[in-house]
């Protein structure tokens, strides 16, 4: 074992807020890269509760063998309201200082920074953020750990509803999920040749889409497929299909919303290699004696933004790829 020359010792780590897929390869990287460095690692299980509640377990090397590639995460994700308040933010620094925890990891969402900012700057922890969100929808990294793998699960449903929407010559609206970010929609549309995506970026007119789709469909197209962000003002497929349908009743239109199934399963190679990254980039980081910070990916590149900067501004979607996926429907 390497003997590191900053003055940290110990550092606490949690997953916290939404779990996204790629989640335990990221714990997997921050212990080993910690254990490479001398620095002993504390995890607490469901996030921020587990630090309230004194929930830790050890984790060395060999603790945190194959999990790289399990969705999910192995420390388990919780949302505490009692770390929103003062009392459970005292009790969580209490915790943290009697192990003589120098710095604390969170792998999560911009929630989850705004907590760890918040903790920092009362109680003079060292934090470091990664991001981890199916959603994609933080700023700093050019994609999130998660996104990846949620993408490819939604693209793989689609293409199994175009099979069955084909057959039937129906109309399909899938749902996806993204909060209100238009990520998953609009990159499943493009991959999964959808005819229109429905994103929160953009105003929905319906009456332009009935249109646009009477239109397809007097071409040669003799079924449809509409993916529909969870995010989009229509107030998601099923209150869309309800003002669509009795336009299109030739086409018996069916929803389907896909779900928590975007949040599951094997992480990508992408995710696993995106979190591996990140893992050990946050120890090399704090090695260097930053804090309240978070770490990225950006044109292949590590990059650190402020945590305060990270939670506050909204990611944009690449217009570029807004206007392929109207060029190309
Ligand atoms: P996702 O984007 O996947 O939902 P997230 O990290 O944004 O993940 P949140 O539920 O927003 O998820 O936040 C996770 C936890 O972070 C909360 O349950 C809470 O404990 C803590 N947190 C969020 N906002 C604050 C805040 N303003 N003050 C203190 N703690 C906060």
């Amino acid at each position: 074992m390497l003997e590191n020359d900053s003055d940290l010792k110990a550092i606490a780590l949690i997953t916290s807020g939404g779990d996204s897929p790629g989640m335990n390869a990221a714990v997997r990287a921050v212990v080993r890269a910690s254990v490479q460095n001398g620095l002993k690692v504390y995890a607490a299980y469901r996030g921020y509760q587990g630090i309230i509640d004194d929930d830790f377990v050890d984790l060395g090397t060999h603790s945190v063998s194959n999990i790289i590639q399990r969705g999910g995460t192995i420390l388990k994700s919780a949302r505490s309201s009692e770390f929103r308040t003062p009392e459970g933010r005292e009790k969580a620094a209490v915790n943290l200082k009697k192990r003589d925890i120098d710095a604390l990891v969170v792998i999560g969402g911009d929630g989850s920074f705004t907590g760890a900012n918040i903790i920092s700057e009362e109680h003079g922890i060292n934090v470091v953020g990664i991001p981890a969100t199916i959603d994609n929808d933080i700023i700093g990294t050019d994609e999130t750990i998660g996104y990846d793998t949620a993408l490819n699960t939604a693209m793989d449903a689609i293409d199994k509803i175009r099979d069955t929407a084909d057959a039937h010559e129906r109309m399909f609206l899938v749902e996806v999920m993204g909060r209100d970010a238009g990520f998953i929609a609009l990159e499943t549309s493009i991959a999964g040749g959808a005819e229109l995506a429905l994103l929160p970026e953009e105003l929905t007119n319906v009456n332009e889409v009935k249109a646009l789709l009477k239109n397809m469909l007097q071409e040669q197209k003799r079924s449809s497929l509409v993916v529909v962000a969870e995010g989009d003002e229509t107030g998601g497929a099923l209150k869309l299909a309800e003002r669509i349908k009795d336009d299109f009743t030739k086409y018996d239109v069916k929803v389907c919303i896909l779900g928590h199934i975007q949040r599951g399963g094997a992480p990508t190679a992408r995710d696993r290699v995106l979190a591996s990254r990140l893992g050990a980039a946050a120890v090399k980081v704090l090695l260097e004696g930053h804090s309240r910070i978070m770490v990225g990916i950006v044109n292949n590149s590590l990059k650190i933004t402020p945590m305060r900067v990270a939670v506050s501004k909204k990611k944009n979607l690449d217009y570029a790829l807004v206007q392929l996926a109207k060029l190309l429907r």
